[in-house]
């Protein structure tokens, strides 16, 4: 086991982009990143 493997234990993915939403009725921009270590995905919402 690598020390990055070992950063993503403890929460610290290395997040990389993967698109965004838009949604024209709402107040908020979605977000989609990917952890480029371990695979995991979030979501981040962003005020307009
Ligand atoms: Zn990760």
């Amino acid at each position: 086991m690598g020390i990055s493997r070992i950063l993503c234990l403890i929460g610290l993915h290395r997040w990389e982009k993967k698109g965004g939403h838009t949604e024209f009725s709402s107040n908020v921009r979605e977000k989609y990143f990917m952890c480029s270590r371990c695979g995991k995905r979030k979501t981040v919402y962003e005020a307009k």
